[in-house]
């Protein structure tokens, strides 16, 4: 019930509010930041067909931005109209949103832009011997003169040029950052679109020093640019479903703390989409450390009217009409490309004195951030192991054929190694006519599990398999609750629970064979990870969305259910995990990315022999 004393006042008078006040909040929409300014004016750049585009700012962009391009430009005529709202060149009816071969279509950016800053843009195209220049304040059009063409700007092309951003919304202006990351913020954006237009040069100028200086390249090139590394160093990946391609670019061996790196694009578009990077990031975990990312940049290619790109202001977000689809793509095409490590083998660290010179019969030098010495022998007639079930019920809608980079394929079979014995009960030791082989038991039969677990968890569930003696789980009474909210997510993950008066429960079954203790430690982390909504919704929808959250749910039971260091083995046991590790994807890495297997090579042991 409204208190009676706050009686509705008589409403104000429905108004059309003043052009001025309607566009400045229009342009609020688009225009955020100085990069939403300079990311409308590259694509326009890009959309006239430049070859090179120069980006200029000051103050991180506040006082000043200047981009110019070398385009086909616009007619003399035009260009008043350029400033409309609503006016654009690049759609004339509203099914051509579906078949969009530009980054613009809506006609909003230039006066948008003009609205909030003192705007200028210079124009002129091939064939007309005057450009143009316009000046606006606020929107208010202050100048406009013919250029000559040799004292105008170029040939053909435009320069836009916008200073005091904001001047006239100055609650704007609060929620800038600082100078510097605003300035990163544009270059990160600039990098971002030139991945996607490799064939254009970018030249960007902050505070009067030049930032970028991207010459154009080769889609191979320009990731290595990006990414500040050598392109030899750039993995790609490919896989073709229908009418849907999917391409990516991956620094092999970077890995870096946080998922910012990696870059996707959709139709050329770049984009940000928690449902792609999410296929990105679990394809690649086998290869991650907990805590690393990849640097990778991904494009997908879809038929235009499967994609709505017409779903935020900046259009920074698409929409896709067969999400599942696309996302099993990816996640598909990286997972296969993750079994199959850069490293098949990691090398041991030797000493710097002990490097040995690499050989022609042993073409395969290790990337990785070890000594160069790290030479392994090819299997030439390697065949790759068959895929598990796990992957197999991933990509199940899509048939996917993927095409990876060569010079990975050499993992050898493990069952083939001659055992030698149990180190430290720690570490098994193996011979074969390479040299010596050190396998991590817990390490190889963490992962062993988790592929298992993970592959029983996408047919069926996991089945619970009975405990000895079940656990007391004691725990708080809200945590009681939350635990019998869910009895059936829990069921699907192996765990049979009932309450056990207020503050337990009781555990009967596990979804590994454990020892009571244990499959209480699992259970109470599942439960604290289960307080986070989002693992809830996913495990209660759509396993094959298996999400970070739940992966490392299943990572932590395979982890509870492996052999530990320290455990002693059996000859016979020791084999049987090495047969094992033959039928598990990825089974290089356990899945906290560490590695599962060392080699050392004869010729490197002899070489810390001195021999
Ligand atoms: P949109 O890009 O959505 O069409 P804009 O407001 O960004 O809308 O631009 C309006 C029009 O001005 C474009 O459709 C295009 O014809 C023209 N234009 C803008 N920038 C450039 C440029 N750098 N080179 C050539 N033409 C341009
Ligand atoms: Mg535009």
């Amino acid at each position: 019930m409204p208190n009676a004393n706050a009686f509705p006042k008589n409403p104000s008078s429905i108004q059309v509010l003043p052009r001025e006040l309607a566009e400045k909040i229009a342009a609020g929409e688009i225009i955020e930041r100085p990069g939403s300014a300079i990311k409308e004016l590259i694509e326009n750049a890009i959309d006239a067909n430049s070859r090179a585009i120069r980006i200029e700012i000051e103050d991180g962009g506040r006082k000043r931005i200047a981009v110019s391009d070398n385009g086909h430009g616009i007619r003399y005529a035009e260009v008043p109209i350029a400033l409309e709202r609503h006016a654009t060149s690049k759609i004339q009816k509203l099914e051509d949103l579906w078949n969009l071969s530009t980054m613009g279509f809506r006609g909003e950016a230039l006066p948008s832009i003009a609205a909030i800053s003192r705007f200028t843009i210079e124009t002129k195209t091939a064939d007309q011997e005057h450009g143009r220049l316009l000046y606006f304040e606020g929107g208010r059009l202050l100048k406009d003169e013919k250029t000559l063409a040799d004292g105008g700007i170029i040939a053909h092309g435009t320069c836009v040029t916008v200073e005091d951003l904001f001047f006239n919304v100055p609650a704007r202006l609060k929620f800038l950052r600082s100078k510097n990351s605003e300035s990163a913020f544009i270059r990160e954006l600039i990098e971002r679109i030139a991945l996607c237009n490799p064939g254009i040069a970018f030249h960007f100028f902050s505070e009067g020093k030049r930032s970028l200086n991207l010459q154009p390249a080769s889609i191979e090139r320009r990731v290595a640019a990006i990414f500040e590394t050598d392109p030899e160093e750039i993995e790609t990946v490919e896989s073709l479903f229908e009418q849907t391609q999917i391409r990516g670019w991956i620094d092999r061996n970077a890995r870096v703390s946080n998922s910012k790196q990696v870059y996707l694009s959709v139709n050329g578009r770049m984009v940000r989409d928690k449902l792609l990077q999410q296929a990105v990031l679990m394809g690649l975990r086998p290869r991650m450390m907990e805590g690393e990312y990849p640097k990778i940049y991904l494009d997908v290619q879809v038929a235009p009217e499967e994609v709505d790109v017409n779903v935020h202001p900046a259009k920074a977000e698409v929409r896709f009409r067969r999400s599942r689809d696309v996302f099993q793509l990816i996640y598909g095409a990286l997972e296969k490309l993750s079994q199959t490590p850069t490293r098949p083998f990691y090398s041991a660290s030797l000493p710097a004195s002990a490097q040995t010179p690499s050989s022609s019969d042993a073409p395969f030098q290790s990337r990785l951030s070890l000594p160069e010495q790290s030479v392994f022998k090819t299997k030439s007639d390697f065949e790759p192991r068959p895929a598990s079930t796990a992957s197999g019920a991933i990509s199940e809608t899509p048939r996917t054929t993927t095409k990876v980079a060569e010079d990975r394929d050499l993992a050898s079979e493990f069952s083939k190694l001659h055992y030698i014995g149990q180190l430290k009960n720690t570490y098994l030791l193996f011979q074969d006519a390479e040299g010596l082989v050190l396998v991590d038991q817990h390490a190889a039969h963490e992962r062993i599990n988790y592929e298992r677990i993970k592959s029983d968890f996408l047919e069926s569930g996991l089945k619970p398999q009975p405990l000895l003696i079940s656990a007391v789980v004691k725990c708080k009474a809200e945590d009681v609750a939350l635990a019998l909210e869910n009895v059936e997510s829990f069921e699907k993950l192996g765990f049979e629970i009932e309450a056990f008066g207020d503050n337990c429960i009781l555990v009967r079954s596990a979804p590994v064979d454990l020892p009571a203790e244990r499959a209480n430690e699992l259970f109470s982390s599942l439960l604290s990870e289960l307080k986070d909504s989002e693992s809830k919704e996913i495990m209660a929808t759509d396993p094959s969305r298996l999400s970070a959250k739940l992966e490392r749910m299943l990572s932590t039971a395979a982890c509870h259910g492996s052999v530990r260091a320290g455990q002693s083995l059996s000859p016979n046991e020791a084999r049987e995990l090495l047969k094992s590790m033959d039928q598990t994807p990825s089974s290089l890495n356990c899945p906290h990315g560490r590695p599962a297997s060392i080699r050392m090579t004869y010729s490197q042991i002899e070489a810390l022999f001195k021999r």
